[in-house]
């Protein structure tokens, strides 16, 4: 459903020449003649007429889309809230998924490490990137399928989850032999060839929000996903550019409850990314929980300085406990488990 209005100025012919084309294109009409200005109601497969495209019509001042772009994400036409059964873990069901391990696979014997240590505090997902979205070609791009094997094989030995990024289009079949669920990075959030390809399988896909996306911009790529069949999508809000040069985005909490009105998805934090500070990370990561996300993913290192990426944002292992402790706290306080 959409609204036309026309310009005070727009004549007779120019509301019944579009009338006519509306009409022409299978759409219902509603016409409301107001003593200044003349109003279109387009009544019928409203989702599928590109509303701008009547900006270009003679007479018309203005379009108001009514209905919601996206269909299949929205809580609208799903009611009940998506959880998705990953080995045995719940996502999106009332105990807090937390999702950790180093930000790159860079050998077995770290990524062994911070297993054990994050499985040991209540973490059921294992994180890691085998492909390497950095922003400079000279920097580490993962260890590719060698490192897909470390992440499972660490993952099997202390019964988590795996999660990694697939960039490619082409490596969507490799990766989804070594994972759990397929993670879908910021800057791959638009790439809608990508989005269709992990849509096709039939794996979980979190899909982490770009970081100059709108809120509806979010949802049409989750969109995108569900269109081709596949139901598990969990979203992950990991911060967006802004002014800010302190942190490194700014941590978008307040998408969280909007989320939850919006859609029936799952949604997860990512203050590691969000803020690119460890000192951050605990903080935003209660208030991530306490907003009603339901997880969290964090980066965790044995040795920061020494990490091959992003280690200034790393958390210790001990600071990982830290935090579970105090998420253990939180979550209580939400009526929530972890
Ligand atoms: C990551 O989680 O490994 C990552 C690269 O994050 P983002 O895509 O949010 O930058
Ligand atoms: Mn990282």
């Amino acid at each position: 459903m959409m609204i036309i209005v026309m310009k005070r100025s727009a004549t007779k012919e120019q509301v019944d020449a579009l009338v006519k084309r509306i009409q022409k294109w299978g759409f219902e009409t509603h016409l409301s003649e107001g003593e200044n200005k003349t109003i279109i109601g387009v009544i019928g497969r409203g989702e599928t007429l590109q509303s701008r495209a009547f900006l270009a019509f003679e007479g018309v001042e203005n379009v108001m889309q009514v209905n919601k772009p996206y269909k299949l994400v929205s809580k609208e036409f799903h009611p009940n809230n998506t959880v998705i059964n990953v080995k045995g873990i719940e996502i999106g069901g009332k105990k807090i998924v937390v999702m950790a391990g180093p930000c790159s696979v860079e050998n077995s014997a770290t990524v062994m490490k911070v297993a054990q240590a994050v499985s040991s505090d209540g973490a059921t997902v294992l994180r890691g990137g085998a492909f390497k979205p950095r922003t400079s070609p000279y920097s580490f791009q993962g260890l590719g399928e060698e490192g897909l094997k470390i992440l499972k094989e660490s993952a099997d030995s202390v019964g988590m989850a795996v999660i990694t990024e697939v960039m490619d289009v082409r490596d969507v079949e490799l990766v989804g032999r070594y994972t759990d669920i397929f993670q879908i990075g910021a800057r791959n959030m638009a790439n809608f060839s990508l989005l269709k390809e992990v849509g096709k399988a039939r794996k979980p896909v979190m899909l982490k929000r770009g970081m100059a996306a709108t809120l509806q911009e979010f949802l049409l790529a989750a969109e995108y996903i569900m269109n081709e069949g596949n139901e598990e999508v969990i979203l992950c809000e990991r911060g967006i550019r802004t002014y800010e040069q302190y942190t490194r985005n700014t941590l978008d909490l307040a998408i969280v409850p909007a989320i939850k009105e919006l859609s029936h998805l799952p949604i997860i934090v990512d203050p590691s990314h969000a803020t690119g500070r460890k000192q951050l990370v605990l903080p935003m990561a209660l208030a991530a929980v306490a907003a009603g996300a339901d997880g969290i993913m964090v980066e965790v290192h044995p040795n920061p300085a020494e990490a091959l990426s992003d280690g200034a944002q790393a958390l210790l292992p001990s600071d990982f406990s830290a935090m579970m402790e105090a998420i253990r706290i939180i979550s209580k306080a939400v009526d929530r488990t972890v």
